[in-house]
């Protein structure tokens, strides 16, 4: 059999052809014309993609390089700052805060779960200056409700700043970056803007811009403030990633053109794709007898699957990649060969995610030796789209004004 290749990774993710076409296309030299129109056509965009009136900064770095612009711009030596972590991405945050000299608070929940509110809320003292969170784990697929921390944010009198790694919560979760007053939210390339890795991006609130004034870290290439300054022109610091930010212009056209040109609407159908991918996948993969690993707060990004006991994770992702070409990702540090990981965020779709099942399908049954039928996994995930999407020209709320749709209903 042929084995066409086919990422379902959080991270890289498939690459949209368009984009690559724009890609391949982009010799511009960074100071002219071309490429400020391009640049300030890209930065508009992501605005409306990340749905917030402040500035959106883009970077030539991978996403921990927005991480790190965060703290280094916002917390001087010795500030004290809350760190929320749930997996590899929030350690992350830990060890970023260590590095520029800040004295750091701990919530944490065990992998494959969120936070206790109530805790979060001891945790924040009237120095806390600044907290930092993901959006959605990727290491477990937790899925955090930024929402609620804000909110609890909100309720004190010192307002700490709220910084959020959303590199995969970003067109995988709705935020109201503005109402909610999320002071940074992160975002990355090789995410749910279906092109490469190379590109991060967040958006930065009054209230962070007037922090950084007074903060005392060191920065130089991530000096936030340089880039803003430069960015109302159309041109960036340093020399940018030309060819990955006309992909991303690309990208943010093709998501805009899913609902008839309109980028926030298009953004929309892409959280809700990924949310159908999901549940799909979820249903589907109970149904073969894995477990999962984020059952009480699983994302849209990614679902995490535990193995039966006495398996390993490992030989799924492989015995995928060797059988079908499918690459799928296995658990990052302890979670290794314990997990193994889907992503949803992104370019993928209906038809992608019942090729994985039905691969899935005969790994559970030819290298897992599991007691499963043909069909199994396939008929639950089925059931979830229909009732996910229950038509052809039908968005899934209509106008009937009832919890549950009527349409749906009568389908
Ligand atoms: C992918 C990812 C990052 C960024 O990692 P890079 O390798 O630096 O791009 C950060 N946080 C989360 C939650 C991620 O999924």
């Amino acid at each position: 059999m042929f084995r066409k290749t086919r990422l379902y990774t959080p991270g890289p993710t498939p690459l949209l052809p368009a984009a690559q076409f724009a890609m391949a296309a982009a010799d511009m030299h960074h100071r002219t014309a071309e490429f400020r129109a391009l640049y300030s056509k890209v930065l508009a965009q992501l605005k409306l993609f990340v749905g917030t009136q402040n500035d959106v900064i883009l970077l030539s770095s991978s996403g921990t390089g927005a991480m790190e612009a965060a703290v280094s711009n916002l917390t001087s030596p010795g500030d004290r700052i809350l760190v929320l972590s749930a997996g590899k991405f929030g350690e992350r945050w830990v060890a970023l805060a260590k590095a520029f000299g800040c004295q750091i608070d701990l919530v944490s929940a065990p992998y494959g779960q969120t936070f206790d509110l109530a805790q979060v809320s001891a945790a924040i003292h009237p120095d806390t200056r600044a907290v930092f969170m993901q959006a959605t784990e990727t290491s477990t697929a937790v899925r955090h409700c930024v929402q609620a921390v804000a909110e609890t944010l909100s309720a004190t009198d010192t307002k700490p700043l709220l910084v959020v790694d959303a590199i995969t919560g970003l067109g995988t979760t709705h935020f109201d970056v503005d109402a909610w007053g999320i002071d940074v939210l992160i975002g990355g390339s090789q995410k749910a803007v279906m092109i490469p890795p190379g590109l991060a991006y967040l958006s930065v609130s009054e209230r962070a811009w007037a922090a950084m004034e007074t903060s005392k870290n060191p920065r130089y290439y991530f000096d936030l403030r340089k880039e803003r300054k430069v960015a109302g022109k159309g041109e960036s610091a340093y020399t940018p990633a030309v060819a990955l930010i006309a992909g991303l212009g690309a990208a943010l056209d093709y998501i805009a053109g899913q609902a008839g040109g309109d980028l926030v609407e298009g953004r929309k159908l892409l959280i809700e794709n990924a949310e159908t991918c999901a549940a799909m996948t979820r249903a589907g993969l109970q149904k073969l007898g894995f477990t999962l690993f984020a059952p009480t707060a699983p994302s849209a990004a990614a679902t995490a699957v535990a193995v039966p006991e006495g398996l390993d994770s490992g030989a799924v992702v492989k015995a995928l990649k060797a059988r079908f070409g499918a690459v799928i990702a296995n658990g990052q540090g302890e979670m290794q060969g314990r997990i193994f990981r889907i992503a949803h965020l992104g370019f993928f779709d209906y038809m992608d995610t019942i090729a994985l099942l039905g691969a899935l399908e005969f790994i559970a049954r030819d290298s897992l030796n599991l007691p499963i039928q043909f069909g199994q996994a396939l008929a639950a995930a089925q059931q979830v789209f229909a009732e996910r999407v229950p038509g052809e020209g039908l968005t899934r709320h209509c106008l009937c004004g009832r919890d549950t749709c009527c349409r749906s209903k009568s389908q």
